[in-house]
């Protein structure tokens, strides 16, 4: 197969389709700067299930024994997993190999810092720079990397989860939950059978066999999970649980077998720990304002800010946030680790469930209740849609002007808000489309909010010559 097109590298990593875009030559080089970058001293590595994830493996591997590292191989974990052992085990950096939701024949790796978080902007341009400039402080024959293997790294995170100050294990115990557990044959398919057991929940596995081989897409689209509702109706199951490939992510399936998006998850898991602890809230500007309602309700702070994981952690660093995430359904538990963490959101879910004594149609039912629309407008280049985006601002900041009742939030792109609904404009940062995101009380409404957007920024793009 020739090589057709770049592979994409953006805030987190690199990723791409592995024998046309990705290949183990770009693995090794950015391996070799990721070794240079941490001074060749303790690195921990882990991959998700891909078929694709030990050629990487030993891509890596390469990299970082020529840059002489010492390697931690925790092996095939989810991404949270690997996060959570490089800072238990002190290691300066951690590279994880996955492609997290992308198609099957996708893989790439992941940097994370000494603290186990995703690198700083002045952490990844100093990494840029040693793999463009191909700086690399090689290690000379008598001081090669070495390796080791880390086998207990699931149940140390299973210990860490159990720990957690919000779980009643005896009460969830007491319920005995039956659970159906979609793991996509990713790699949740070990960790998460073992944690609902721990619960004593009975359960039934589907996709749980971690061999590479995604008998449904890795992304755990309402789409998705035919299979999964199926499963949860016909053996009358209390909830059904789906992860994303690398099960930084949990999304829910009713009782009744109806998929929820991964709003819910995060919105459930908010109301359950500000239910615990009062303190301050974190999510993005696009997650749903369900947040705005529980927050209030609970009387703490939410703060939102760009879209994307990093962002997120860091805010709740500096506010010191008891819980934060976004609307895919990535929940983050500073009692375990600052990263979205997939197996902690079934306990937590179980735990809210737990103690509703009712079912997942109740909850949904007694949360503020909107409808989401999300639709993407697809642009010339990324700097058209720049100047489109500014355009946009432009007519937006003359409304407002003139009275109109909206808020305009800047936090990311161009975010619209009234009092019950708003939507958001943003570019995307890997390719020329524009996200349209738009919430309002019925689906009629958010339709019609995404529907005016695209229109206001269709006119303007006949405007702007390019
Ligand atoms: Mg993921």
């Amino acid at each position: 197969m020739r090589k057709t097109e770049k592979p994409i590298i953006s805030v987190s990593g690199i990723r791409g389709e592995i024998g046309t875009s990705l290949d183990v030559r770009v693995i090794t080089q950015f391996a070799m700067a990721f070794g240079t970058f941490v001074g060749g001293k303790t690195v921990v590595v882990g991959r998700d299930s891909r078929t694709s994830s030990p050629m990487l493996r030993h891509a890596v591997l390469s990299g970082l024994f020529a840059t002489g590292c010492h390697v931690i191989d925790v092996g095939l974990c989810p991404t949270p997993t690997i996060l959570l052992m490089a800072k238990a085990l002190r290691a300066h950096g951690s590279i994880t190999i996955t492609a997290s939701h992308n198609p099957v024949a996708w893989n790439g790796i992941e940097f994370a810092a000494a603290s186990g978080n995703l690198l700083t902007q002045t952490e990844r341009d100093e990494l840029g720079r040693i793999y463009e400039t191909e700086d690399f402080s090689l290690a000379p024959w008598d001081a090669q990397g070495t390796l080791e293997t880390h086998e207990a790294a699931a149940a140390y995170h299973l210990e860490q989860i159990l720990g957690s100050p919000w779980l009643e294990i005896d009460l969830i115990k007491s319920t005995r939950l039956k659970v159906v557990i979609d793991a996509g044959n990713g790699a949740g398919s070990v960790i998460s059978p073992l944690l609902l057991r721990e619960l004593g929940c009975e359960v039934i596995e589907l996709n749980c066999v971690a061999d590479g081989h995604f008998r449904r897409s890795a992304e755990p689209t309402p789409e998705a999970l035919d299979e999964l509702c199926q499963i949860v109706s016909a053996s009358e199951a209390d909830i059904g649980f789906a992860h994303d490939g690398d099960a930084d992510r949990l999304v829910l399936v009713t009782e009744r077998g109806v998929p929820l998006n991964g709003e819910w998850t995060l919105a459930f898991v908010v109301d359950l720990i500000l239910g615990k602890t009062k303190g301050d809230v974190v999510a993005t500007v696009s997650t749903s304002r369900m947040l705005d309602d529980i927050t209030a309700n609970h009387g703490v702070t939410l703060h939102r800010t760009k879209v994307g994981v990093g962002w997120v952690v860091e805010k709740m660093h500096e506010v010191n946030a008891v819980i934060g995430g976004e609307g895919t359904g990535g929940v983050i538990y500073p009692n375990v680790h600052h990263t979205t963490d997939g197996i902690t959101s079934i306990a937590a879910i179980i735990e809210y469930l737990a103690e509703s004594g009712g079912t997942v149609t109740q909850l949904v039912e007694n949360m503020p209740q909107y409808q989401m629309r999300r639709k993407k407008l697809e642009i010339p280049s990324q700097e058209v849609a720049t100047r489109l985006v500014d355009a946009a601002l432009a007519v937006y900041e003359k409304e407002q002007n003139a009275g109109t009742a909206s808020i305009l939030d800047l936090t990311d792109g161009v975010k619209r808000v009234w009092d019950d609904r708003w939507v958001n404009i943003r570019k995307s940062g890997t390719e020329p489309v524009i996200r349209i995101f738009s919430e309002a009380p019925t689906s009629e409404e958010a339709e019609q909010l995404c529907y005016e957007t695209i229109e206001t920024l269709t006119t303007l793009m006949k405007q702007i010559s390019y």
